[in-house]
Formats: C-alpha cells, structure tokens, sequence
C-alpha cells in the first residue's frame, strides 16, 4: 500500500530530535506560549525572510488574526480564490467580511490578475492569495493592482512553507502571511499549529494581543480576543523540523520532476512550474477528465490519493448566500472536477513514486 502521506516514517528519521525537544518543554514544565514559543517565531520569521513571526493554533486562526489586525470590519468585501480549502473563505467570513472570488490561471491554479480590478468594489479592503499545491500566486501583477487600490494583502501561504517568487519566500510577499502547520503540511506539528508572518511590528503586536485573549497585561484585556495561542510542545517539535524543510522540500522536488518526466507525455494536464519561481509541491496534482475512474483503478492497485478540492468554495451550501451558481469561475470548476492528488512526502522512494506514475499511465490506456 503506498499512502498519500506518511507522517510516521518522517517521524522515525527525527525521532530522538523530537523526542529531545518534548522533553526540553515537559522539563521546563511551560506549555503554553513562553520560551519555546519565541523561539520558534524567531527562527520561523528567518526562515521566511520577514522580521516578525507570531505564532497560533492553527492556520485558520492565523487568517483571522490577520484579517483583524488588518482592521476587515463587517461589510468589507475580501477578494480570493474558490479554488482553495474552505478555511480561507471561513475567515474572511468570521470578521463578517464578504469573500469575493476571482477565478484561476489555468497554469498555475492559482489567483488569476486579470480578473482582479473588475472583482474590485467600493467596500473592498484586502486581497488573499493562495498558494495552492505549494506554487506561489504570481505575486507582481496582484501587487501592483493592490497599490493602485490602496487594498492590503494577506498571503494564504498554509501550502507553501519555503516556497520562492522571484527569489523571496512566501511569507514575505504581502502584508501579511499566514501559514498552517497541521500535520500533513510541509512543515507540519504534532498537532495543530499556525503562524503569521509579517513585517510590520504593529500588526504582529496587535495579533500577540488577540490570540491571548485581548490582554496587554495580565488580566488586563483592552480588546475581546481568542484563545488562539500556540502550544510549547507543538513550538519545540516546529523547532526540530524546520532545520529539516529545506531537505524535504528538495525531496519534494525530486519525486515531482520524476512524475513529470514519468507523464509528460500522457493525456493528463500537469500544473505548470512557473518560472517566477520554486514550488515546494505540497500537493501533486493532474488533471484529467477521467478523474473518477482513474482514481478507482489506483485505489485498485493500492495507491491511495486524494481531491484537493472536489467542491470549489463558491458552490459549498455554507457559502450558498453569497448568490454564486455553477458556471460563474469556469477554470475554478474544470479544476474540480479533474484534479487527483497523488501520493507526495519527502519519505517516498523513487520505485514507489515509478510505481505510482506506470499504475498512472496504464489505467488511462484501459
Ligand atoms: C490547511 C489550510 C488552511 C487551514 O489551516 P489549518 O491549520 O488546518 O487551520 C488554510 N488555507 C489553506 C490553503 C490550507 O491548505
């Protein structure tokens, strides 16, 4: 059985570095926030090439917190993509802000810029990328659009820890960036786990003071925060594996130039890599018409996969009052329809990774 992902094997290459970091946290006795925490923020700002990191539960809160501090108030109109994890459109959705999609490149999957300044209205306040697979949105276009309309941008980078465009890190391409690190992502916790990136010292001190509960001091709350704070365990383990991610992502990056190699010349349509950049494939994804039976003939021969996304955003019933139908983000959709996730980690062999790319092109010949 090859699966899609597999956080123990990673696990057991770090075991006695993570076991060493728990431990340092269970000794120290300080769970919540406090040194391992700082720390953490510190190294994970470094690495993305940004001054200030703060770090949170998960990488839904990340968005919200920096949603927040970007002052998004009820009413705000918020552009981003459908074709995207729902928590991207959920937070927007929590500041009472209204999301507004646009559709993608069909290269890239990503934010599409032409479609931007018509999505621009009186009550827009912000733009939310999204790196999806790992790939950045082509940053330049959207920024310069951004600047024209006096708009703030909120990366969704939660796919694409040490991503690059241009020669810059995701994370450090807008106002503010928001990163996941639930387990299966690139840099992934044992737990949950979130951060926000930033340059500006003001925002990362408002969202210090929102993800603990609003208090500037103790028992002192000057805003109604949340409960957002990252845990110290979850900090150490982050620690120990980001001293890794640059090696995984290159293992990452090998097992897609095999698969592309495997199916360059195989009816599926593969992402495009995008020469402004360096992806870190969080997903692998092709596309295919055929998607269903394809996946059935994998699932047969013990493969397993995944859709990321099988329904874009715009037409789940939560966001069903937002007046969206079928048809309205035509690429966004065809991408739905057709995408299959193949199995991607740093841990996989290159005789699984032929194994998976042959089990590919035979069950599109049936
Ligand atoms: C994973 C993910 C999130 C949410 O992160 P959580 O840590 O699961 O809350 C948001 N956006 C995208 C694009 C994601 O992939």
């Amino acid at each position: 059985m090859i699966p899609f992902v597999d956080l123990r094997t990673q696990y057991l290459t770090i075991k006695d570095e993570v076991g060493d970091a728990i431990s340092r946290v269970l000794d120290k006795g300080q769970f919540v926030l406090g040194e391992e925490v700082e720390l953490f923020e510190q190294e994970f700002a470094s690495y993305c090439g940004v001054r200030f990191a703060v770090g949170v539960n998960s990488g839904t809160s990340a968005l919200h917190l920096a949603l927040l501090a970007g002052k998004i108030v009820p009413g705000d109109e918020v552009i981003t993509v459908s074709m995207t994890f729902a928590a991207t459109a959920a937070a927007i959705r929590y500041c009472g802000a209204k999301p507004v999609f646009v559709d993608i490149d069909p290269e890239s999957y990503t934010m599409n810029s032409n479609g931007l300044e018509s999505a621009i209205g009186p009550r827009t306040t912000a733009i939310v990328p999204v790196h999806l697979y790992g790939q950045c949105a082509d940053m330049d276009p959207i920024r310069d659009i951004a600047r024209a309309h006096n708009l703030m941008i909120i990366e969704d980078a939660a796919q694409a820890h040490g991503a690059l465009y241009k020669g810059h890190r995701a994370g450090s391409l807008g106002n503010m960036a928001c990163f996941s690190f639930y387990p299966g992502k690139n840099l992934g916790a044992f737990g949950e786990g979130g951060a926000i990136v930033t340059n500006d010292g003001e925002y990362a001190s408002t969202i210090k003071i929102l993800r603990d509960h609003g208090q500037t001091r103790k028992y002192h709350h000057d805003f109604v925060g949340y409960n957002y704070r990252l845990e110290a365990i979850q900090a150490a383990v982050l620690r120990a594996k980001l001293t890794h991610l640059d090696d995984w992502n290159r293992a990452r990056d090998l097992h897609a130039g095999e698969y592309r190699r495997f199916l360059r010349d195989s009816r599926l349509t593969l992402p495009r890599v995008m020469d402004y950049g360096e992806p870190v494939h969080h997903i692998f994804p092709i596309f295919t018409p055929d998607r269903d039976r394809l996946q059935g003939h994998l699932h047969n021969h013990e493969i397993a996969t995944g859709i990321h996304y099988p329904i874009p955003v715009h037409l789940q019933r939560a966001y069903a009052d937002l007046g969206y139908k079928k048809g309205d983000l035509p690429e966004t959709e065809r991408a739905a329809a057709e995408t299959l996730s193949l199995p991607m980690y740093p841990e996989l062999t290159s005789d699984e990774v032929s194994f998976v790319a042959k089990t590919v092109i035979r069950g599109l010949e049936l």
